[in-house]
């Protein structure tokens, strides 16, 4: 009768985790485990990582006349967590563009020392977002004043092409890189449209916790 009792505890307590673990996290306690990750500076120990093994594979690389890395700009070299934190890690369309217009988002240091590393070995830099035109000009100006101030060209979504989800309108703009006479040696970018599809080179991929896009 005893073990008759432990099996059935033992079958009941496995069926109650298998069901627990079809549960999400509650918001709340995940929005603070995301807050705690940034703000204790374990964020910033893990991206220091993937740039320093950035560096490592870019090292081996021979750069040619033609060489160029894409950037992309938001959560990949502008560093947007106060807004994120602002917006309760939502997003909130006036909130998002009236932080945008003042163009003084901070660079994420990191990402600007593989930047740094990347000029100096003589390689072009393109900025390529999924940021609408109207906000190119605060977009340029942003890029300045956190230090990106050379590169080829700044690339944002105009006409139909803001309708595109990004995975094609990235690829979409790398082909025609390509095809101008760049030899694209990487990306370097938070979600996977900016890493992944034709002509990416070295993938860089730029932790982000506080959102993605999802198509
Ligand atoms: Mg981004």
């Amino acid at each position: 009768m005893f073990k008759l009792k432990v099996l059935i505890t033992l079958i009941l307590s496995f069926l109650l985790l298998s069901c627990n673990s079809d549960k999400p996290e509650n918001l709340t306690i995940a929005k603070r485990e995301v807050q705690k990750y940034y703000e204790s500076g374990k964020f910033y120990e893990e991206l220091n990582e993937v740039v320093e093994d950035a560096i490592d594979k870019f090292k081996d690389v021979e750069i040619k006349d033609s060489s160029v890395v894409i950037f992309d700009v938001d959560e990949t070299v502008l560093n947007n967590y106060e807004l994120a934190k602002q917006m309760g890690f939502g997003y909130v369309y006036k909130i998002n563009k009236e932080w945008n217009a003042k163009a003084t988002t901070p660079a994420f240091p990191q990402v600007k020392k593989l930047y740094d590393f990347l000029l100096s070995k003589g390689a072009h830099i393109i900025f390529l977002t999924g940021r609408n035109f109207p906000e190119y000009e605060v977009t340029y100006k942003n890029l300045k004043y956190a230090g990106f101030t050379v590169f080829d060209t700044l690339i944002t979504q105009i006409g139909d092409e803001t309708k595109m989800p990004a995975m094609e309108f990235k690829s979409m703009k790398r082909t025609e890189l390509v095809k101008k006479g760049y030899d694209i040696i990487g990306t370097v970018g938070d979600q996977p449209s900016d890493v992944e599809g034709p002509y990416h080179g070295i993938q860089v991929r730029i932790p982000n916790y506080l959102y993605a896009d999802i198509y």
